[in-house]
């Protein structure tokens, strides 16, 4: 079967990946002269399962309206009169219940574990690099409040099977050692060591390139215009220099872009642009910088080592499809790394960064067919996209092959909406 894919950020690689592995013959279109150079381009560098989360939990409107009013603060909306958002917005504080966040938690856990395994297999069998670590999460607390609700976090761990230790500031100090220059700034901590990092750029363009030697085509620089449809087929898809490509069965992986691209065929994606940034410095003292990823929970920012860089990123602004580079938010990243790394790198050679989170209101993603029969969707990965990449690819090309998925798949696709 031909299959085309539609973006190659690190999900539309993915797929193509499995999908190549599958026996299919594969393209990819993408805008950017790369792979990965827009919302995977520079992210928090999180491989996390024991993250995996709906922002969408009880209590959240209530801490939403504290975040709101924070100097540094995590969460930034921008009034704008843009139904989308308002009617995105209904239905995520609608999922804040403890029912919904069960029922999400469990649909993310599942991809996410899932995912992580993927990923280990897909090193074992092609080798591939990416400034990758096996070391862990730590989430750092700063207040006596915080470590004393530690307690809702291990709670869900433990119905989810996930390890994690609760530690003293010794033990931070032993998983993180370069916290022992800060040691009055934190209280203790939360260790999941089951969680990964790297390079997600890294990562999707070596991955092309192996894609590139299972004779995937990439089509780089070229921009989707639209979908030809007829009946319940597309039949081809429109480039905006005005070419049509066919294929027998594509795949919508254009992150925060895929519900423009599917509205005029009245599929209604439920996913926003969830804008975040990251700042990445060169490391100048490798014993002064993180080891693994740091949470700093009081402004939900993670600080991660990637080689001989330290990324961190954060924020979530709800601002449409802005791009722009907003200092203030540079400047709550870079007080948290100050704070807990103030020797490790270099900011004054840092880079500046934003991208657009492709968010559900639920937080899961939605995975598989709809009601246009040969059009699937691998996209709304929000803030876990990478860390979902793999699981969603293989999940996807099974479902594109007609095999049975390893996991349980009903719940992922965009039917779940229409329940
Ligand atoms: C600050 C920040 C930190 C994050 N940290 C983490 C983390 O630590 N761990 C984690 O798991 N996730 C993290 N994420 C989330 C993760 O980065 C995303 O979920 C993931 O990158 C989404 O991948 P994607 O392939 O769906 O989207 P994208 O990477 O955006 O790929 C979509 C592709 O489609 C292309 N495209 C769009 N429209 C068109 C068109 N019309 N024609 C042709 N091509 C088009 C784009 O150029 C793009 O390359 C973070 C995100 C941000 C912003």
């Amino acid at each position: 079967m031909h299959v085309i894919i539609l973006g190659g950020g690190v999900v539309g690689v993915t797929s193509a990946y499995y999908l190549a592995r599958a026996g299919h013959q594969v393209t990819v279109l993408e805008r950017q002269p790369g792979a990965g150079l827009e919302t995977s381009f520079a992210n928090a560098g999180q491989v996390s399962p024991g993250y995996a989360a709906p922002w969408a939990a009880p209590g959240i409107p209530i801490k939403a309206l504290k975040w709101l009013m924070m100097r540094h603060r995590p969460l930034v909306l921008w009034p704008r009169l843009e139904p989308r958002l308002y009617a995105w917005l209904t239905r995520m504080l609608a999922n804040c219940t403890e029912e919904a966040y069960q029922r999400n938690k469990g649909r993310m856990v599942r991809l996410a574990e899932y995912s992580r395994d993927a990923l280990r297999d897909l090193r074992a069998e092609t080798g591939i690099a990416y400034d990758h670590r096996e070391k862990g999460t730590l989430q750092l607390f700063r207040t006596r409040k915080q470590l004393d609700h530690v307690g809702d976090d291990t709670r869900v761990l433990d119905a989810y099977g996930v390890p994690y230790t609760v530690l003293d500031p010794a033990g931070c100090i032993a998983a993180e050692p370069a916290l022992a220059a800060v040691r009055d700034v934190f209280v203790g901590g939360l260790r999941l060591p089951g969680d990964e990092t790297g390079d997600a750029h890294l990562f999707t363009q070596r991955l092309a390139a192996l894609c590139e030697g299972l004779g995937v085509t990439f089509h780089y620089g070229t921009a989707i215009a639209r979908l030809h449809h007829a009946g319940d087929r597309v039949t081809a898809v429109e480039t905006a220099d005005g070419g049509l490509l066919r294929a027998d069965a594509y795949v919508a992986a254009l992150g925060s872009y895929t519900p423009a691209l599917l509205r005029p065929l009245g599929i209604a994606l439920p996913v926003y642009p969830v804008k975040g940034y990251s700042l990445t410095l060169p490391i100048t003292d490798a014993a002064a910088a993180p080891v693994s990823t740091v949470m700093d929970e009081t402004y939900k920012v993670a600080i991660t080592r990637l080689g001989d860089r330290i990324r961190v990123g954060g924020t979530a602004e709800l601002a449409g499809f802005s791009s722009a580079l907003r200092l203030p938010r540079r400047e709550t990243l870079a007080r948290s790394v100050q704070d807990l790394f103030p020797a490790g790198g270099d900011l004054d050679r840092a880079s500046f960064w934003t991208g657009l989170r492709p968010m559900t209101p639920d937080g899961t993603p939605i995975v598989g067919g709809t009601r246009v029969g040969n059009l699937f969707t691998n996209t709304g990965h929000g803030t876990l996209g990478w860390t979902m990449a793999c699981g969603s690819g293989r999940l996807l090309a099974d479902l594109v092959s007609g095999r049975p998925p390893e996991i349980g798949r009903d719940d992922l696709a965009l039917d779940r909406y229409a329940a």
